[in-house]
């Protein structure tokens, strides 16, 4: 529809025949989509978003049920595991990403999509107001707005430079497909600059020096990529260039990988030091200029310089303004990130579900929850429970809180095993409430909110549309098979995350995993058991085989160095 005009659309479905139309008509330069059924309407489903919840969501969704609006700035999912690849050119941009319209038309019902950006959510109302993303010239910075009865938030996080001066002007950033191609850029660009004729060896070195900022697996990932890089085709091109070139990771804690198992951390710096990248523990950087990363050394107060080619800032991510506004007129403004129930519904927003990095479960409710459980549960308020009430305790918590189980499973968890048993490794009769109360505060300081990956954001998405889909059902069968524990508390169980184990490749054709049951696993073989769960996890057969393709072409020939 062109904006300013009134326009009937007629669309016949085939069930029935039944005629629907929208009617679109602009208000104060904005078009507003409105929609109008003879028969009771379809709900409105708005999703932002087209990254892995978005798009884990919309897959498993019955879309014949919904009437499915999706707005995003992206076009396309992205496998965003494989970004750091990308930017070495190990594998093409295109062969990660699918178009989210191949995705949508495999659905049985008509999703409909609009490349735009989400700029403003205004819950009291149910609207959504957006502007397109396609090109300012082609498009003319077209604004609209769509009304929902479910709004579902998928719209990720953003870089978060924790304001720290001369990061947005200077650093690069390892977050969408753009940001890879651009790296890959400006790693061959700082070679060619390097080998300039009249450059003194000092400024050589200077453009060849690549400082990665942040510890964590996409720091790490990239660092192990550009290192193989450098080694196994730059290098061989730009021999000048070879005792010239340094990594430096920069890292505010004491360890890099420090939210993997102490042996993958200390297998990771061993080998980066084997491989000559550096390695900067506890330190702060405090501001980056076109020539300098200036940091803090945490331990001694001391400041130190240092010269760069180009910095990657890779040091955490924060929450995007459409999301803050949101969170500011629900009575959130004081959190960092948007809070939801385990249910994914938004905390004081009627019909609106928020998941993957834009949100999190919120943990203060969690812990009174399962207090509130456990009181129960004591109802002789003898102080004690036997075995089996404490048995049903925490199985009733893990139903609800599947990161307790996560936390009890692991092997930082000793607390819980003391608990039911004594010094001498006999079973107690009963356990002692305030014992497993001080057991919970403790898990209370340790219990992270689930971690902000695609795995989890993926089960979120399938977990939701489940709900959407058993909803309709539950219309006609509210006692249906799916009521939580028969106490009527909710129509469906809350979100359980499985945990898969998680990859951090470290180059070389080295991997290192951990897999569920606290298993460790390094070295060449893991590195394997990456390329195949990595093909596996695709998205579809035409992007497993491209990065098959480019996995075997870099085997064959090494990577390609033209900066395009
Ligand atoms: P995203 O996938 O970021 O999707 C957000 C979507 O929202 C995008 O489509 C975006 O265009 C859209 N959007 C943004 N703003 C708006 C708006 N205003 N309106 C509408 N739409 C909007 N996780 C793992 O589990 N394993 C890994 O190996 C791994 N490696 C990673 C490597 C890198 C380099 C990066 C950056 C991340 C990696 N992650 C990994 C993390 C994983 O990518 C994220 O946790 C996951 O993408 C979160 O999914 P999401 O759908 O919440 O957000």
């Amino acid at each position: 529809y062109t904006s300013g005009s009134k326009l009937l659309v007629l669309c016949s479905i085939s069930s029935g025949g039944l005629i629907a139309y929208a009617d679109a008509h602009s208000e104060g330069g904005r078009s507003t989509v409105k929609h109008n059924q003879e028969e009771p309407r379809k709900k409105r489903v708005v999703v932002l978003g087209t990254g892995w919840a978005a798009t884990s969501f919309l897959k498993d969704l019955d879309a014949k049920s919904y009437d499915v609006k999706v707005v995003s700035p992206r076009n396309y999912f992205a496998f965003t595991p494989l970004l750091p690849s990308v930017t070495c050119g190990t594998v093409e941009a295109r062969s990660i990403v699918e178009p989210i319209r191949n995705i949508t038309k495999k659905r049985s019902g008509q999703i409909q999509f609009w490349e735009a950006e989400c700029l403003k959510i205004d819950p009291a109302n149910k609207k959504v107001f957006c502007r397109s993303s396609v090109d300012e010239k082609l498009a003319g910075n077209h604004k609209f707005s769509l009304e929902y009865d479910y709004l579902v938030i998928a719209v990720g996080a953003q870089v978060n430079t924790f304001n720290t001066p001369g990061v947005l002007e200077h650093c690069l950033f390892l977050k969408e497909v753009e940001d890879a191609q651009r790296i890959r850029r400006a790693v061959i660009d700082c070679f060619e600059k390097a080998v300039l004729p009249e450059l003194t060896e000092e400024e050589r070195k200077t453009n060849l020096h690549f400082v990665i900022v942040g510890g964590g697996p996409t720091g790490i990932e990239f660092a192990a990529e550009l290192h193989d890089f450098l080694h196994e085709d730059l290098l061989k091109i730009y021999p000048l260039a070879k005792d010239l070139v340094k990594i430096t990771v920069i890292q505010s804690g004491d360890h890099i990988l420090n939210m993997f198992d102490e042996r993958i951390c200390s297998f990771a710096e061993q080998k980066f030091q084997r491989d000559g990248i550096d390695v900067l523990t506890g330190c702060r950087v405090v501001n980056v200029s076109d020539k300098l990363v200036n940091m803090k050394i945490k331990s001694t107060g001391e400041d130190v310089s240092m010269p760069h080619g180009m910095v990657l800032w890779s040091a955490g991510v924060g929450t995007r303004p459409v999301v803050k506004d949101f969170m500011e007129q629900i009575g959130q403004g004081n959190r960092w990130i948007l809070a939801t129930d385990e249910w994914l519904r938004v905390k004081g927003c009627e019909d609106v579900y928020a998941f993957g990095d834009c949100a999190t479960v919120d943990q203060r409710k969690i812990m009174e929850d399962i207090l509130t459980i456990f009181k129960a549960a004591d109802k002789d308020d003898s102080g004690t429970l036997t075995i089996e009430e404490f048995q049903d305790v925490v199985e009733d918590i893990i139903i609800r809180y599947p990161q307790v189980e996560l936390y009890m499973k692991s092997k930082h968890f000793s607390k819980l095993a003391d608990l039911l048993k004594d010094s001498e490794g006999n079973e107690r009769d009963a356990v002692d409430i305030e014992g497993f109360k001080s057991a919970l505060s403790h898990v209370d300081l340790q219990m992270k909110s689930l971690p902000a990956t695609a795995q989890v954001a993926a089960q979120q998405g399938a977990y939701l549309s489940r709900c959407f889909n058993l909803k309709l059902k539950h219309k006609h069968d509210p006692e249906g098979p799916r009521r939580f524990r028969g106490s009527g508390r909710h129509e469906f169980r809350p979100f359980r995350y499985r945990h898969f184990g998680k990859f951090a490749p470290l180059g070389g054709e080295q991997a290192a995993a951990e897999l569920p049951g606290d298993w460790v696993s390094i070295g060449h073989s893991t590195q394997w058991l990456w390329y195949s769960v990595y093909a596996s996890k695709q998205v579809s057969w035409r992007t497993r085989v491209l990065v098959v393709g480019d996995w075997t072409r870099r085997f064959i020939f090494g990577r390609d160095s033209s900066r395009i």
